[in-house]
């Protein structure tokens, strides 16, 4: 048979770490022919120290150990994403504020001691972005062309992506859904502003809106059929489909994707989501926007991570 393929393209590794307030994760990813693909991943714990203050040295340095075992181990890399929980300065590569992670984090450089330890341009991203970058490329929304994500967990975690590309804004601070208003004197959030997404749909909240002490026993006690956890769902999900429907009408995403913990309520939560989006999202066709649950699950930030470092790469080469 002729051989009608060509030259193969180059395969080129891309190393991401995701720091977490409990692990630090790293993956390096190969891309090829517009396709990625998983070559090795692992987890440590995130190296937390009694001193607080000596916290973003420790993590840093480990940070820049992990990046040098993941090369040793699978061979050169492009770039390195990381992916932070929290505000950094884009142009800088410093983190700004880090809410779940103890320590002084305002100014502190990441992605350049990260670089210096491995020779490799380093560049930070937000962990909500990355996680919505990593269901983009290849996740749940592969071939989406605009989507919003949203994670459910200890916050709510937002990305927005429009004409292919996350939006990242001035400051890497867009994409925040979860802090979009839906109450004006509704509770206070964590951010300083009150009745956001996120003051009703965050863990705690789920939690406290089911009955039950955290909310992996909301969900368990609603899949058991508990009315009182199956009413405190369905208030989580009309809240959420409030802010939901907000974006659509922003921006008519193709896709909408749920990740983090609560979102493993599937359709207990889907549902009421679904029916507050009809109620509030008129301007569109909601047959073209599909909800659909998360893919790549707890990996998901270290992937997106090392697609945003490949795509930063990308776009510096470029001069875009
Ligand atoms: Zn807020």
């Amino acid at each position: 048979m002729d051989d009608v393929t060509g030259p193969a393209a180059p395969r080129v590794r891309h190393l991401g770490l995701d720091l977490g307030g409990t692990n630090l994760k790293w993956s390096v990813l190969e891309h090829a022919d517009g396709a990625w693909a998983m070559v090795a991943r692992d987890r440590v714990p995130t190296r937390i120290d009694a001193d607080r203050d000596a916290v973003p040295d420790a993590i840093v340095a480990q940070l820049g150990e992990l990046a040098a075992t993941a090369i040793a181990g699978c061979g050169p890399v492009a770039s390195i994403g990381i992916g932070v929980p929290g505000l950094y300065d884009p142009a800088t590569g410093a983190t700004r504020f880090l809410p779940n992670v103890p320590g002084p984090w305002a100014g502190r450089p990441v992605a350049a001691p990260v670089s210096a330890a491995t020779g490799v341009p380093a560049f930070l991203v937000n962990d909500a972005r990355a996680f919505g970058l990593a269901e983009l490329r290849l996740g749940s929304a592969r071939g989406a062309s605009s989507m919003i994500g949203l994670t459910l967990g200890t916050g709510v975690g937002g990305v927005i992506v429009v004409d292919d590309h996350v939006v990242i804004g001035h400051d890497g601070t867009a994409g925040e859904i979860g802090h979009q208003t839906i109450d004006p004197d509704g509770p206070w959030c964590g951010c300083g502003n009150r009745g956001c997404v996120e003051a009703y749909a965050r863990a705690d909240q789920v939690a406290a809106a089911c009955g039950t002490a955290t909310a992996e026993e909301a969900v368990n006690a609603a899949q058991a059929g508990d009315a009182r956890a199956l009413r405190g769902l369905a208030d989580v999900g009309r809240y959420l489909g409030i802010g939901i429907a907000n974006m659509i009408n922003a921006i008519s995403p193709d896709v909408i994707v749920l990740g983090g913990g609560v979102a493993a309520a599937g359709e207990l939560l889907f549902a009421p989501i679904r029916a507050e989006i009809a109620r509030r999202a008129t301007m569109t066709s909601l047959d073209a926007v599909t909800i659909v649950p998360a893919e790549l699950g707890i990996w998901a930030g270290a992937y997106g991570a090392a697609v945003h470092g490949a795509e930063r790469l990308a776009a510096t080469t470029t001069g875009r």
